[in-house]
């Protein structure tokens, strides 16, 4: 079905005017085609910045009562089309029903945590050494912000951008993954039907081939905000960085420790939620088990043993495992079920297409166990449900290999001594952190981002102080006359 009216440009709904046919098919059923349209051309990109450059000054001029109010109407309107978004979700990304309202309860939830900064975010008054001199910082937003994002989280990412940056004052250009549009243009149609002013938020859905250098260049940009590959934020960071603010949050290959003296099902239970759920899909996915080899073979077991009752299946029929988002992912998948078996790993479980599952982008919950860290598998984001067993004789060990990677966004370790536990928490590379938790999951009123290739590390997102990416500090010395 061919649709119209995807682009959102100064207020105004309206076609993609580029040659790019973006398709969107069901991964639960991919010979459907779900829709069809043109994506925007560069043309599009330029007016869509013109649009958020010329709404800047009236945007960052509203009260923040007004900025805040805005938010809090935007989150009550998510909530009560909740179902509508979260089928639209799971049709087009083919996540399981209750995790995408999940995600679509969280999107309101971060609306309203968000809608605080308005009237928050601010500066500080310090002392000054000389007592006529007023001394105190303050904060500006920085403009105009380019916001793309990944499919994998389609409404919760852009949530938690959009409403930063536009409770601090910023106008946005929004460019959404070109596998997950519609719920990108719910979200935006949301925002318009709140009350948005005309340019003050503006989608570009569009190939990033056509429009990404565009969105990430244009002279109007003040800031970029990026989530998504390693690939492409730092081919965004090494062409703008050195000019404007830019964040980017990218990929992981997330390391869960257990020593010994763990509760083994409970580790078992973290591995099985870190790696499959979300068909592994996560940035934070569990996709290295580090496990003493003293407990190797009983938690080996356990997971293999849990990973073979998941229940796999379209979304819309709330399975443990729905399909991955698409052709190249699926292909991605089985790909390094290869390299993984032609490196000498052994396949313990998974490793094939469910039986009578021939349409559809699934895949079994895949356990390879004598991995060893300098292999492809256990160095390379899948970014599929392929949990790596790789053996350790100590904690030191557990700690060196967890950091033989070139990633550093989440890590964890499965423990009851929390001298071990704090002492992973200082040694391990990683922005994101659990003891006897899994490696996924975050809550919004906590930072969120990682280390090494997997961030910029500038300023991290969600938490108390995620505002000061998308704001100036300035520093004031008045005396008055
Ligand atoms: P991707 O291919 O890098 O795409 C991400 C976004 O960048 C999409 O909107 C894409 O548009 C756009 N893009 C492509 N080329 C661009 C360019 N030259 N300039 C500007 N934008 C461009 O990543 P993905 O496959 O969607 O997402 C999976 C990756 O995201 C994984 O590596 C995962 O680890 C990472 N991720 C990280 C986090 C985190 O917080 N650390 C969270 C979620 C996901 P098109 O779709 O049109 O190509």
């Amino acid at each position: 079905m061919t649709d119209t009216n995807f682009q959102y440009i100064d207020g105004e709904w309206t076609d993609g005017e580029s040659t790019d046919e973006i398709a969107v098919r069901n991964p639960a059923a991919p010979a459907e085609p779900v829709v069809t349209f043109d994506g925007a051309s560069r043309a599009q990109a330029v007016r869509a910045v013109t649009a958020a450059d010329d709404a800047s000054e009236e945007w960052s001029n509203t009260a923040p009562s007004e900025r805040d109010s805005l938010l809090y109407d935007v989150a009550d309107r998510i909530e009560a089309r909740q179902e509508e978004l979260a089928e639209t979700l799971t049709r087009e990304e083919g996540k399981p029903i209750s995790s995408s309202r999940g995600e679509v309860g969280r999107a309101a939830e971060i609306f309203r945590f968000f809608a605080g900064y308005a009237r928050s975010a601010t500066g500080d008054t310090i002392p000054s050494n000389d007592p006529d001199t007023f001394t105190y910082t303050f904060r500006e937003p920085l403009g105009v912000v380019t916001i793309v994002t990944p499919w994998n989280f389609p409404i919760a990412t852009p949530s938690w951008k959009l409403a930063t940056a536009l409770s601090t004052g910023n106008t946005v250009v929004f460019k959404p993954s070109s596998e997950t549009p519609m719920i990108a243009r719910l979200l935006v149609q949301i925002l318009d039907e709140a009350g948005v002013l005309d340019g003050v938020v503006n989608l570009v859905v569009g190939a990033g081939s056509t429009v990404g250098d565009e969105l990430t260049t244009n002279e109007r940009v003040d800031g970029v905000s990026f989530t998504g590959s390693t690939d492409t934020g730092q081919h965004i960071a090494d062409t703008v960085a050195d000019r404007i603010p830019v964040q980017t949050e990218m990929g992981g290959k997330n390391p869960l420790v257990v020593l010994p003296d763990a509760d083994i099902d409970a580790a078992a239970e973290a591995a099985i939620g870190g790696a499959f759920g979300g068909t592994g899909q996560a940035c934070t996915a569990t996709s290295r088990l580090l496990v003493h080899e003293d407990i190797a073979d009983e938690l080996t077991e356990a997971v293999v043993e849990r990973a073979e009752s998941l229940t796999i299946g379209p979304g819309m029929e709330d399975p443990d495992m729905g399909p991955a988002v698409s052709a190249g992912e699926d292909e991605s998948n089985f790909h390094y079920i290869d390299v993984a078996a032609d490196e000498g790993a052994t396949l313990v479980s998974g490793g094939d297409r469910p039986a009578e599952m021939e349409s559809g982008y699934f895949i079994e919950p895949t356990v390879f166990t004598d991995v060893h860290s300098e292999m492809r598998i256990a160095q390379e984001e899948v970014f599929g449900p392929v949990l790596s067993i790789i053996e350790v004789g100590d904690f030191e060990e557990a700690v060196s290999v967890a950091n033989d990677v070139d990633f550093g966004l989440s890590a964890s370790i499965f423990t009851s001594d929390m001298a071990r536990a704090r002492a992973f928490t200082e040694q391990v590379e990683a922005g994101v952190i659990k003891v006897n938790g899994t490696t996924t999951g975050s809550q919004i009123q906590l930072p969120f981002g990682g280390m090494k290739a997997s961030s910029a590390e500038t300023q991290k997102e969600m938490g108390q102080r995620a505002y000061e990416f998308y704001t100036h500090e300035k520093v004031v010395y008045r005396t008055d006359p």
